[in-house]
């Protein structure tokens, strides 16, 4: 078995003895005779190349020989391995008989690369000698070769000997990683790059760089010749010939590598995200419960401070009626100015308990035939002080002012009057003194509309879509009265929404707005 190789191996190499152990041990790793003699019945071919092409066909056949051994070995019972094969046969051979080309297969890694990177410096080596003499050759070794590691190269008659650089290397393993052994070597082709190039011109170097790569390329199998393109000059060979050059293992390897680094990123980013998720939820639901705490405290404050405010309105009503006594008209002025203020307070608190109903969808609501005319009638009356006080006209264009019934709807009363003064009251509030408010009503068959139009600060087009939300005040709004409660828009569309209508408005910031309520005539309760 294995005699026609063994044959081969033994004319190649100096002892037959390290070839005989070689040999058994491969024997022995592979039991099974028969797939053993199939395989080396196809490797026939080969075995008559080898003996013209030499190393080169030998390590091919090396090769696929291991790999065929890989394969097997489980069926044997002993799983090997690449590396456990070439680290048994380094052990128990002396591969300094075999081969240079050879026993660069036999070695660990970091040796691996150092036998690897040799052989091309090699071969660079006897091209320079050859062509530019043996005294560039030498200067290029000595300007090179400024790692004190290279000062062991031995040479004779253009023929260089790294033997002592492999054995250091060998020896010194915390000295020399494998990526410093990369670097050096790294450093050294590129001054021969750079020397060659100095004589022989750019095209020529790349010329005899890219053969020496592409007959390295057919001697090994592409896993070494991949090897050499870390120590290639990056101005040596473009991309499409690099990735020509990178084995498919190496390709594999690389696309693996990447692939769990982004699987490894993934994963750590999904736990990031889980994280985050976690701790939103977690500050959601603290805020939920905040929120929830800050409605129930507004409410408890509201419906207490109702009480006394309440009280006040009715002690300040008997005096203002002097059922107490005569009062002077400076005091009677002051007591209507404290009634007023009373009355603003009593307003914010009643909207204050409003949306307590709001929010806890308690509010009841009487639907009956209310006159909205009348209602507005009332509006304007009741902030005619305050549109006097801005000299602010306030006009109603009524459409259909003839018929007497024309402003007859279903709805409850006195939450369709708080929204009429609301809309008014702002209209008034954010106009300048001499403007107009103007209202205008609309009736078809189904509903009734009425727009209140200011020509005051306007709403910032920022601001628009928060105008509704409770608390919300624009800042131009703010600047104008810094006292608003931002509760009113928000009162005033749930009480439109429950009478099934729409309110929207149109605004230009400092030209003014326009707010319109839509509503049914009649009510029904299932829309
Ligand atoms: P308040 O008037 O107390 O601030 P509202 O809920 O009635 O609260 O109004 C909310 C915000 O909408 C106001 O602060 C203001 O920014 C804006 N706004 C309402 N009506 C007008 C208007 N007619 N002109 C300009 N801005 C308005």
């Amino acid at each position: 078995m294995f005699s026609f190789i063994k044959k081969v191996f033994l004319r190649k190499h100096k002892t037959g003895a390290d070839v005989d152990k070689l040999f058994n041990f491969m024997a022995m790793l592979t039991k099974q005779e028969q797939a053993v003699e199939n395989y080396l019945y196809r490797y026939d071919r080969l075995h008559r190349k080898a003996q013209k092409h030499g190393d080169k066909v030998l390590i091919e056949l090396y090769l696929s020989w291991e790999e065929f051994i890989v394969n097997n070995s489980a069926a044997s019972g002993e799983k090997t391995s690449k590396e456990d094969i070439r680290k048994k046969i380094s052990t128990q051979i002396n591969i300094e008989n075999l081969s240079q080309h050879f026993r660069l297969v036999f070695v660990e890694e970091r040796v691996q690369l150092s036998y690897l990177y040799s052989i091309l410096l090699i071969e660079l080596a006897e091209y320079v000698h050859g062509n530019l003499g043996n005294k560039v050759l030498h200067n290029i070794l000595r300007e090179a070769g400024a790692d004190t590691i290279f000062q062991n190269i031995n040479i004779t008659d253009g023929k260089v000997n790294l033997d002592s650089i492999h054995n250091l290397i060998k020896i010194h393993p915390a000295e020399y990683p494998a990526n410093s052994i990369i670097q050096i070597y790294k450093a050294f082709i590129s001054s021969f790059y750079n020397k060659i190039e100095l004589s022989l011109g750019e095209e020529i170097v790349q010329g005899i760089f890219r053969k020496l790569y592409e007959n390295f390329k057919n001697t090994y199998n592409t896993e070494f010749a991949t090897l050499l393109l870390k120590i290639t000059p990056e101005k040596v060979l473009g991309l499409n010939e690099w990735l020509s050059l990178l084995s498919k293992s190496e390709l594999e390897k690389q696309v693996k590598e990447k692939t769990e680094e982004l699987e490894d990123l993934n994963e750590s980013l999904e736990a990031r995200v889980r994280e985050r998720t976690e701790e939103l939820k977690k500050a959601y639901e603290e805020l939920k419960e905040l929120d929830k705490k800050k409605t129930e405290f507004i409410s408890v404050a509201a419906h207490q401070i109702r009480t006394p405010v309440s009280g006040i309105k009715w002690i300040i009503n008997m005096l203002l009626q002097e059922e107490v006594g005569s009062l002077s008209s400076d005091q009677k002025n002051f007591l209507q100015k404290a009634y007023t203020a009373n009355e603003r307070l009593l307003s914010i608190v009643n909207n204050l308990l409003d949306i307590d109903l709001i929010n806890t969808d308690q509010a009841v609501y009487e639907f009956k035939e209310v006159d909205v005319f009348d209602l507005i009638n009332k509006t304007i009356a009741n902030l005619a002080a305050q549109a006097n006080a801005k000299n602010i006209k306030i006009v109603w264009n009524k459409e259909n002012k003839d018929t007497s019934n024309a402003g007859i709807i279903e709805a409850d009363e006195k939450r369709f009057q708080s929204v009429l003064d609301n809309l008014i009251d702002n209209a008034i509030k954010y106009s300048s003194e001499n403007d107009t408010v103007t209202i205008d009503t609309q009736r078809d068959e189904e509903d009734l509309t009425i727009s209140i139009k200011d020509t005051g600060v306007g709403i910032p087009k920022d601001s628009e879509t928060d105008i509704f939300k409770r608390f919300y005040r624009a800042p131009n709004a703010i600047r104008i009265h810094a006292d608003g409660s931002g509760l009113g828009l928000f009162i005033a569309q749930n009480i439109i929404k429950r009478h099934n209508g729409i309110i929207t408005f149109i605004s230009d910031e400092n030209k003014g707005s326009a707010f319109t309520i839509s509503i049914p005539t009649t009510h029904t309760d299932e829309i």
